[in-house]
């Protein structure tokens, strides 16, 4: 495997310490039956103990070097898949195609993290289980609760389809090169349908999205940016739902969030 100087812009910190890559495939709970996607395999700190578990393995790459390493190093084992792409480019429902039940396994490169996020969220009727290392921040975000600091769109957004636990942190040190802050592995499980009705989901992402784009706004204000309805309507649906608009976006629960998507849906032209 290629030993050059890891690339900063790849956010290439690989995994070191051996009692945090047993944590992680303990964590991923891979069985000889299951399909495996793993986002930016790198030297491989947690690509060998996959490659020996799964069932199948797909590994997706964006550091050429480090991408043809892999292929060379599995050329004779036809389980396991390298695909030398950008996981932000990679068709991921075309990719995951071919079965149900996925399980993802990531040291995510956190400059990406949140789009990753996303991108994976878009697939969630194909997965079994995620379990992914983030930057401890982004990690505190998706498991906080209303009416923290922490709590944002990436919380309700994800909350919506996925169990998410903190699993544990990871310090700087297990890592080369040592990152400046702490990271935090959390499992995703999928829920079979979300965890309360929103309407359409477009608008929901709006609703959202609009509650928390001026965190120091009063939640009718930061609606009416968010250009959903008429004002006149937008009080409507604030009394209808018994939401206070001067409340901030911060203080709304999932439910509460729902309820507005729904109206919203209901209303929107
Ligand atoms: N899994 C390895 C480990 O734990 O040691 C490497 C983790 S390192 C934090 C992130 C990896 O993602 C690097 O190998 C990097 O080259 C790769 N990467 C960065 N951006 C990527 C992208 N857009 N698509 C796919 N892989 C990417």
């Amino acid at each position: 495997m290629s030993n050059r100087r890891p690339l900063k812009s790849l956010g290439q910190n690989f995994l070191v310490d051996g009692n945090i890559i047993d944590k992680i495939i303990h964590s991923a709970d891979i069985k000889p039956e299951d399909c495996v996607l793993e986002i930016g395999p790198g030297r491989g700190a947690l690509t060998g103990y996959l490659a020996r578990k799964a069932g199948r393995l797909v590994l997706v790459e964006y550091d050429h070097a480090l991408a043809a390493g892999l292929k060379k190093l599995y050329a004779g084992d036809p389980r396991v898949t390298v695909v030398d792409a950008d996981i932000l480019a990679v068709d991921l429902a075309d990719l995951l195609k071919d079965a149900q039940g996925w399980k993802v396994v990531a040291n995510l490169p956190y400059n990406i993290s949140t789009a990753v996020l996303f991108r994976l969220l878009d697939v969630r009727d194909r997965l079994a289980r995620m379990v992914l290392m983030l930057q401890k921040e982004v990690g505190d975000r998706l498991v906080a609760a209303p009416n923290c600091a922490d709590y944002g769109v990436t919380t309700v957004l994800l909350g919506l389809w996925f169990d998410m636990r903190r699993e544990f942190i990871v310090p700087p040190g297990c890592f080369h090169p040592s990152p400046k802050v702490d990271s935090a592995v959390l499992s995703f499980v999928p829920l079979p349908a979300p965890r309360v009705q929103v309407g359409d989901e477009a608008v929901f992402r709006r609703v959202v999205k609009g509650a928390f784009a001026m965190r120091r706004k009063t939640l009718i204000n930061c609606l009416k940016a968010a250009e959903l309805t008429s004002n006149t309507g937008l009080r409507g649906i604030l009394a209808d739902c018994g939401i206070d608009g001067q409340r901030r976006g911060e203080t709304l629960s999932l439910d509460e969030f729902a309820a507005l998507s729904r109206h919203f849906s209901g209303a929107a032209t």
